[in-house]
């Protein structure tokens, strides 16, 4: 059984089997209004491979 490692995705406390993922009903209500408000910053559109090579070559020129 690994079940006690589980933590909640929302604060890593010890995750509650009732609520998983998360530890109570508050932590499940924060990521539900996350999710409701739009703050998941998840891209919907790759971004082009033009502008993934310009990307690329600019990082390498910063970090060399
Ligand atoms: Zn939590």
């Amino acid at each position: 059984m690994s079940q006690s490692k589980a933590k909640c995705t929302n604060c890593s406390k010890p995750m509650v089997a009732e609520y998983r993922p998360f530890c109570s009903k508050r932590c499940a209500d924060v990521d539900l209004n996350r999710w409701l408000g739009g703050h998941y910053a998840i891209p919907a559109v790759e971004p082009p491979d033009e502008w993934d090579m310009a990307a690329a070559q600019s990082e390498s020129e910063t970090k060399h």
